[in-house]
């Protein structure tokens, strides 16, 4: 197919969005991205900057109730609910619910091998094309367990990332030490995930990649997209500040926020819900790590960036529209602590995200069961910035009319 005449519209400038118009300008397209925010500086800037292509098990699976209740009483746990929020997440939380058997858990975890499998080389290919692997360390990752009953009873997420072809070793006290002198593991077990990469700015990063989508010709609106319409002739999008842009093609990339434009295209949500996160970043923390070290007692993760090191996790609840509670991040400075005892805790800057999070934790990349002008390309979760080239790359395929080289079927966005 030309793209010689074809004009497509992105919505979302996050590491998805931003990576949909770099690959989609390279092939050819005339492309728009619309963002109210600049580049990279929502959800995208303040993750744990983790490329983590062997978490291919869902957040749902048979069991995971039974641990809910002990979480979220303890003071320090992973997990938060407003619950005056409860009557608009409960059809989420069922959607969840239901997703958790063995069955689904294997067919997921097959689904994100798909596009796991492809990360790594995905994400080297837009860095040295956009001159930003200055930002990248190809380190791997340590992850730890407080004890080893923990570790035993997760045992079978282990072996279907063996099963799946990726790779996590055992390390021992002595290698710890080595590798992390800083940290205090007493008991437990330390894991070395050696195909991970971490990026050492999440958000620069984004906006360094949609700056080279820019200089390739990629034209930027900085608007919020307020009224979509799409038909045979292509899409029409109005702006708050009373614009009308036209396309052939639009790509919905806009995170948490997706299923308030897909209602006006196809009628219907997806069960997605923001999950929110949050990140302490010490700037003088006092010590230097080379690794980021992950937590799968207390569910959080620290990773050396520029600005600082950088403690975020948690899985808060609440509306789209909610105020952040940055008490949460607070409690991320006592994890921190508890495993790096010589941590100083000087100044911080907190930032809370929300994770685009579907009920079966896989994205939706693909066309609109209405208007096959429409892309969606969201609701990646806890891996947005992990699968956001690998997303560009496929719906570029697809706006190209090529195969896509993934199979699309456990993403379509009526698969509920
Ligand atoms: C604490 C935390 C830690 C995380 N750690 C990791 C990690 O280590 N590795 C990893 O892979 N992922 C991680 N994630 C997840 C990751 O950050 C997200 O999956 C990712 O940022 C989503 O990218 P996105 O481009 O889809 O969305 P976003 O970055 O949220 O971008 C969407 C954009 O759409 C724009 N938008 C929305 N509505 C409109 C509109 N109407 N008009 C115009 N623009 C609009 C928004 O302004 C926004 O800029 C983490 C998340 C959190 C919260």
């Amino acid at each position: 197919m030309s793209t010689q005449s074809q004009h497509c519209l992105v919505i979302g400038a996050g590491t998805v969005g931003a990576s949909c118009a770099w690959h989609l300008r390279r092939a050819g397209f005339e492309v728009t991205l619309v963002d109210h925010e600049s580049p990279g500086q929502t959800t995208s800037f303040g993750n744990c900057g983790c490329i983590s292509p062997n978490q291919i098990i869902p957040f749902s699976y048979p069991g995971l109730s039974r641990e809910i209740p002990r979480w979220l009483f303890d003071r320090l746990g992973p997990l938060f609910i407003r619950w005056r929020h409860l009557p608009g997440l409960a059809p989420w939380f069922w959607r969840f619910w239901r997703a958790a058997t063995w069955d689904g858990v294997h067919h997921i975890a097959q689904a994100q091998t798909q596009l796991m499998r492809q990360v790594i080389e995905d994400f080297g290919e837009i860095a040295d094309a956009t001159g930003t692997r200055d930002l990248l360390r190809e380190k791997g990752m340590i992850n730890v367990y407080d004890t080893m009953e923990e570790f035993r009873h997760a045992q079978w997420k282990y072996d279907l990332m063996t099963e799946h072809g990726f790779e996590w070793e055992i390390i021992g006290p002595a290698e710890l030490k080595i590798m992390v002198p800083e940290l205090r593991l007493e008991k437990g077990i330390a894991l070395y995930y050696p195909q991970w990469w971490h990026t050492v700015d999440p958000g620069l990063l984004t906006a360094r990649i949609a700056e080279s989508a820019f200089a390739d010709g990629v034209n930027y609106v900085q608007d919020k997209v307020q009224a979509v319409e799409a038909g045979a002739a292509g899409v029409t999008v109005a702006t708050e500040s009373g614009k009308s842009l036209k396309a052939d093609k639009l790509v919905v990339a806009a995170g948490a926020w997706s299923n308030r434009i897909a209602r006006q295209i196809d009628g219907r949500s997806v069960p997605m819900t923001p999950k929110r996160g949050y990140h302490a970043q010490i700037g003088q923390p006092g010590i230097e790590l080379e690794y980021p070290v992950t937590s799968s007692s207390r569910f959080f993760v620290i990773t050396p960036m520029t600005g600082g090191l950088r403690i975020a996790g948690t899985a808060e609840f609440a509306s789209l529209d909610a105020e952040p509670d940055y008490r949460r991040a607070r409690v991320l400075l006592e994890h921190g602590k508890h495993y790096l005892p010589n941590l100083e805790i000087g100044e911080v800057s907190e930032w809370m995200g929300q994770r685009p999070m579907m009920a079966d934790s896989l994205p939706v990349i693909g066309p609109s069961p209405r208007h096959s002008s429409v892309l969606y390309a969201f609701g990646h979760g806890h891996y947005g910035l992990t699968q956001g080239p690998t997303t560009g790359k496929i719906i570029t395929r697809l706006a190209l009319g090529q195969d896509p080289g993934t199979d699309l079927e456990p993403f379509r966005f009526d698969r509920f």
